[in-house]
């Protein structure tokens, strides 16, 4: 998708409530099938891509973390945060915006809310991936950890990789109880359960999407029989993991980006030998993915901003023609370039 070819004064900015009318426009399947073959085919363009661990700003609550990436011809960044705790303030563990510019003149091209948007690209990220790297048969996903996150993950996973049935567990049983509500007529059998051992019985995949500042363990080695794919999404940052480092010991690793999964990831568990493959070498043939049936998978996902700048992209091509934004005049244009003080007077 090419800039449009001038810069422009006023841009799009899309709000929580137009992303929700467009989302549902399109129909939120249509959406996370998309989102999932921009972000591959972004995957793709890998070696185009500037790429940066993100710049985090942690503190005792939490984490700020800025994303940048440019693939030359666009510029794109997310500014996004992870409170576990916000949960019980009535707040959002993790909320976004991000914007794109175009990299010819620096002006942007469109600023959006993009807390939506990344539990969009998340679940669009993780369904493809599981599609290349679990079992081919995969019709059963538990997810552990039911916030925020998990609907999106559910029906990502249904519409992208033909889940049927999913099977849920929350230490608190309103979440699970709230996921249970939101997935009622999504065309799943939802199985709410009592344990996560309960909840991992019979699935090909395993979704962890728990939020807590700690190395704690969602799963233990024990749980987690051969051939099952871990998508592993809540651990994403220093001193936040949720597996058993011994299942890292018996599986296979996925990751984004590795210096930032590094830091962030499970893979913080383990030394620097540790071996993992960035995704898009299997995705572009330079590496293999599952090998055997009985291999255990898991994909250490923390987010990466590549997956953001193609969801921005995306969003962008999706508004022409539509009103699911407003007009932003973010940007100062004096008649004549130089002249900023004498636009200033045109307000006095
Ligand atoms: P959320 O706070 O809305 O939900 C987290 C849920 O986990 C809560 O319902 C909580 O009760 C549950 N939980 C906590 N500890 C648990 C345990 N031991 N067992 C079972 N359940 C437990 O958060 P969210 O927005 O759904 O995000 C979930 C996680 O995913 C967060 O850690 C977030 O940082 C991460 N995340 C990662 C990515 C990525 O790209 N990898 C993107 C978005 C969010």
């Amino acid at each position: 998708m090419a800039p449009p070819p001038s810069p422009l004064a006023y841009i799009p900015f899309v709000s929580v409530e137009n992303m929700m009318r467009l989302i549902h426009h399109f129909g939120i399947e249509h959406v996370l099938r998309d989102l999932s073959a921009e972000i591959e085919a972004d995957y793709l363009r890998w070696s185009l891509f500037e790429k940066t661990p993100r710049l985090a700003s942690h503190s005792q609550e939490g984490v700020i973390e800025l994303m940048p990436t440019s693939d030359g011809d666009a510029y794109a960044f997310k500014y996004v945060n992870g409170h576990p705790r916000n949960t019980a303030r009535g707040l959002q563990t993790v909320a976004a915006f991000g914007l794109l510019a175009r990299v010819d003149t620096g002006y942007p091209l469109l600023l959006t809310e993009m807390t939506l948007l990344t539990a969009l690209r998340t679940a669009a990220t993780s369904a493809m991936v599981a599609r290349h790297l679990a079992p081919a048969d995969s019709r059963v996903m538990a997810i552990i950890g039911n916030g925020a996150q998990a609907e999106f993950q559910a029906l990502a996973m249904k519409a992208i990789v033909g889940i049927g049935e999913v099977r849920l567990y929350d230490i608190d049983p309103e979440a699970t109880s709230k996921t249970v509500r939101n997935l009622a007529g999504a065309g799943l059998k939802i199985v709410a359960c009592a344990s996560s051992q309960e909840a991992i019985e019979g699935a090909q995949i395993i979704t962890t999407c728990t939020a807590d500042k700690a190395y704690a363990t969602i799963l233990s080695d024990n749980m987690v029989g051969a051939g099952i794919h871990i998508n592993a999404i809540g651990g994403d940052c220093p001193g936040k993991t949720e597996l058993h480092q011994d299942i890292l010991g018996r599986a296979a690793t996925f990751v984004e980006f590795e210096p930032q999964t590094r830091i962030e990831g499970e893979i913080q568990q383990m030394d620097a030998s540790y071996a993992v493959t960035e995704f898009w070498k299997v995705l572009s043939g330079q590496a293999q993915g599952r090998t055997d049936a009985r291999q255990i998978t898991l994909f250490d996902s923390v987010g990466f901003a590549i997956e953001d700048f193609s969801a921005l992209r995306y969003l962008l091509s999706k508004l022409d023609g539509t009103d699911f934004f407003q007009q932003l005049d973010i940007i100062a244009d004096p008649d004549d370039p130089r002249d900023l003080f004498g636009m200033l007077q045109r307000a006095a």
